[in-house]
């Protein structure tokens, strides 16, 4: 039981911090006391850096309070009076936990107040310069953002801007009246030092427009800020500046960033939107735990910024401005404007470019299967041809055959003649010359056999057809009229021009006649080979061999061309191969069909040349 009673405790003390932590936090409050009133541009950044930080911030709920005290236009011991009162009686019931006090002035006042108002309550500051910080009294459980803001900056950037410069105009409300750059007019001595100045603080906004109309040569304006036009009517700090920039002759030098839109040439300025990030981020540090007397304060907020189209009215050049300036309102470049675009454009032509190399390789290796496939067609085509010439041997033995005998004959006659002893010299003479036409007779048929027998590439030139099939048809004569087969030439009137290798082209009709021939073996008689030479439209030639054969079974007419396809015991397959791969590598068509009446008929086109 005791032991149980002991269980039971630990687990409550464990569970101890778990219950505590599940506790709602108490949500925590800022409150910022910013000494401007609303209406700028450059307040409105301001808020939006402080918000933007402190709504992101995940999981604690944190309450922003504002007051805008205005404190440029209203002062007055009684007035600042009158404000700590409000402040205390409306914040009563309201826990601060972060101070963030936005201005010198407004910090001054919050560390004045602090010790009633809020005695143990953190401040955070924005909004001033390091010898601003310096004059106030310190205090612990202060820190914030630091900004170098100096008239010796301004300087800087205004002999950027104005290379020549020696003279400088101040032009903005009196210094005393000034939220951010009163402790200007301390620095003047010194920043100065060296130029003319011309001094437009504290005037009516009526003679500031006069006198920024008629400044000198080589000078420059360095705006502080006007609020009024110095006759009791208060403006937005963006007006003031955009009446004064109407009537400037010279670039005008400006603090904050809102003010580059609306005719500031640029310079050091203020960044709102960092600032109050900056102030935010170490407000929420303290809102985590941190002291305040722990975080060393931080610098930031300011940049040398210049305005492109300004730069260009008063001829800046890009090269002497500060080290770190960022132009605003530049014209993007082309490519800058349609990055993606022009990326995406490139992208497509580099594709194009891959694509067409890619193709013209894919040319190449094709012109080169084309090349290799003729020679080797060339090659088994010398093959085929050798096979041939092998059939038809006896028809060459013929045609060498009949000038050899008569040369025999013709020497044997004259070899009588000369014995005699009145020998006809001119009888002689006639014989001598048959010798000699018959030599030139059986060379020829020597030549032609060579010449088809020879290894050649196939090479195109033009050439008459007829001429071709009467060369081969006589060529087959006697090894036709030794089968038994009537051989007929059919030719087309005059010439038929192509463009061909004539070697090539007689292997083809060489093939075809043989096959015919071939084909009738069977056949006891009427053996009759037909070839034909005609014009197929205008632009092609047709020729035909048909025979008086079986046919082709129907089944079979395109199987023929196929490689290695024959019905012979001694065949190859390969003349008709070949035939067809020699007329297409003509441009022409080849084909098969079987007569009505009976037997094949091998069709063949080839185009005319032009
Ligand atoms: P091969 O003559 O060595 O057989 P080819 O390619 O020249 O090779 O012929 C292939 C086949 O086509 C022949 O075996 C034959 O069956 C058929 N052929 C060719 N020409 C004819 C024809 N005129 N009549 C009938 N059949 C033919």
């Amino acid at each position: 039981m005791v032991r149980i009673c002991g269980w039971i405790i630990g687990l409550l003390a464990l569970l101890a911090p778990i219950c505590v932590s599940a506790q709602p936090a108490r949500p925590h409050s800022i409150l910022v006391l910013d000494q401007s009133d609303l209406r700028g541009p450059f307040h409105y950044q301001l808020w939006s850096g402080l918000r933007g930080v402190l709504d992101a911030r995940a999981g604690v709920r944190v309450t922003i309070y504002g007051e805008n005290l205005d404190l440029p236009r209203f002062g007055g011991a009684a007035y600042t009076e009158s404000l700590k009162r409000h402040l205390k009686e409306k914040y009563r019931d309201r826990p601060i936990d972060v101070i963030v006090a936005i201005g010198r002035g407004m910090l001054e006042h919050t560390l004045s107040w602090r010790a009633e108002l809020w005695p143990d309550t953190p401040v955070v500051f924005a909004m001033l310069d390091e010898s601003d910080l310096a004059k106030l009294e310190r205090q612990t459980e202060v820190t914030g953002v630091i900004l170098d803001n100096s008239l010796a900056r301004a300087i800087k950037a205004a002999r950027a801007v104005v290379p020549d410069l020696d003279t400088v105009a101040l032009v903005g409300d009196a210094w005393e009246r000034q939220a951010l750059f009163s402790h200007w007019s301390e620095e003047i001595p010194v920043a100065t030092s060296g130029l003319n100045v011309i001094d437009i603080i504290g005037q009516k906004m009526s003679d500031i427009r006069k006198r920024v109309a008629e400044l000198p040569e080589r000078s420059a304006i360095i705006y502080t800020g006007v609020f009024s036009d110095g006759e009791g009517t208060f403006y937005p700090a963006a007006t003031a500046f955009g009446l004064i920039a109407e009537t400037a002759n010279r670039p005008i030098v400006v603090g904050a960033e809102p003010l580059l839109a609306m005719g500031g040439i640029g310079g050091y300025v203020l960044l709102a939107t960092e600032i109050g990030t900056e102030a935010a981020k170490i407000a929420l540090r303290i809102l985590n735990g941190e002291r305040a007397g722990d975080i060393p304060p931080v610098s930031g907020g300011v940049k040398p910024l210049f305005s492109w189209p300004q730069m260009q009215r008063w001829n800046v050049s890009e090269s002497s401005l500060p080290e770190g300036s960022e132009i605003r309102f530049r014209d993007q470049t082309f490519l800058e404007r349609y990055r993606w675009q022009s990326m995406a454009v490139v992208a497509a032509l580099l594709l194009q470019a891959g694509l067409i190399t890619f193709l013209l390789h894919e040319r190449h290796l094709r012109r080169d299967a084309e090349v290799e496939s003729r020679n080797r067609m060339s090659e088994l085509a010398h093959v085929n041809r050798n096979a041939t010439a092998g059939e038809l041997s006896s028809s060459i033995a013929h045609e060498l055959n009949q000038p050899l005998g008569s040369i025999l004959t013709n020497a044997e006659t004259a070899e009588l003649i000369l014995k005699s002893e009145n020998p006809d010299l001119k009888e002689v003479r006639e014989i001598l010359a048959d010798i000699k036409r018959d030599d030139q007779r059986a060379g020829e048929v020597i030549r032609r056999l060579r010449a088809f027998l020879k290894r050649t590439p196939f090479e195109t030139r033009e050439i008459d057809l007829n001429e071709i099939m009467n060369e081969a048809f006589k060529f087959l004569s006697v090894q036709a009229s030794g089968r038994n087969v009537a051989l007929y030439l059919q030719t087309a009137p005059g010439e038929l021009r192509i463009n061909g290798d004539p070697i090539q082209l007689q292997q083809v009709i060489l093939n075809l006649v043989v096959n015919s021939m071939d084909a009738m073996s069977t056949i006891p008689y009427g053996r009759t080979v037909i070839g034909r030479t005609e014009l197929n439209g205008g632009s092609a030639v047709e020729i035909s061999i048909s025979d008086s054969g079986p046919g082709i079974p129907s089944d079979k007419l395109s199987q023929v061309f196929d490689p290695f396809f024959t019905t012979k015991d001694q065949g190859m397959g390969i003349g008709l191969s070949i035939a067809r791969s020699i007329i297409l590598a003509h441009k022409g068509n080849i084909w098969a069909e079987n007569q009505t009446g009976g037997g094949a008929t091998f069709h063949f086109t080839l185009p005319l040349a032009a």
